[in-house]
């Protein structure tokens, strides 16, 4: 038998948005591996878990990775050694072992570091495709992402309100993803732009979900993790 390693997408927050074939291998798995942070009052948190236990996957495989809060990607690699030297010590061809990712576990994901890693060390993968949130957001807004020839740029974050102008500028749809990291530009840039529409969304398919298409209470914002925007020219 040579069972690979499988990636598995659980898509961005609602448990029926998994596909049928990540569910089965969740269902089959000997472990799953899934990526957790600590609070500084020492509670960990865990979107991947709250997913993992409403589809049903049995605490006893459940084996939580935390990964640091902190800006340093030191930390957050050193978690990632971590799994890959698990993974490499249970994997014996047989073992159903499953590293699993929020939205699809190839887009802005960095598990594609263990994925990497195993590829190297010869050990084989496959990874299952997921809903990306941005395409959650999209049918949560009831909006179109992009029709017809429009264009579309996504980004992760990292942004300068001159280069906003001049993809806008140039009829780019835009999502712009890990907003956390650039709440003041965003803010900024909307309070100088008022022609273009801006869909905000937050925690998409979670509890805690929610849309606003209104500019001021967008500009005025402060940013969770989970949050993205989309901007139409
Ligand atoms: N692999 C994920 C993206 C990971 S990068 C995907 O396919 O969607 C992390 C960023 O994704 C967050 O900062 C946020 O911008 C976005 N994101 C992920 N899940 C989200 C959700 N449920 N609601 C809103 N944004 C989300």
């Amino acid at each position: 038998m040579h069972t690979p390693v499988y990636f598995v997408s659980l898509g961005p927050g609602d448990p029926e948005l998994i596909t049928l074939k990540g569910l089965k291998i969740l269902q089959q798995a000997n472990t799953v591996f899934y990526p957790a942070t600590q609070s500084k009052q020492g509670e960990v948190v865990s979107r991947a878990a709250t997913i993992l236990r409403a589809l049903e996957i049995p605490e006893s495989v459940l084996c939580p990775f935390i990964l640091p809060m902190s800006k340093d990607r030191s930390h957050a690699q050193q978690a990632y050694d971590s799994v890959y030297e698990e993974v490499v010590k249970q994997h014996d061809g047989e073992k159903r072992l499953v590293i699993v990712a929020e939205g699809d576990a190839g887009f802005y994901s960095s598990i594609h570091y263990i994925m990497d890693r195993l590829n190297d060390a010869g050990i084989p993968s496959e990874r299952i495709a997921g809903v990306p949130a941005f395409i959650a957001a999209g049918a949560l807004g009831g909006i179109h992402v992009v029709k017809q020839e429009e264009k579309l740029l996504v980004l992760p974050g990292i942004v300068t309100g001159e280069e906003l102008e001049q993809y806008l500028g140039s009829g780019l749809t835009v999502v712009i993803m890990k907003l956390s990291q650039c709440g003041d530009v965003i803010s900024a840039f909307i309070k100088g732009h008022a022609g273009y529409q801006y869909h905000y969304f937050e925690n998409v398919g979670t509890e805690k979900e929610y849309y606003t298409d209104k500019r001021e209470e967008i500009a005025c914002g402060k940013f969770p993790y989970f949050s993205l925007l989309l901007i139409k020219p």
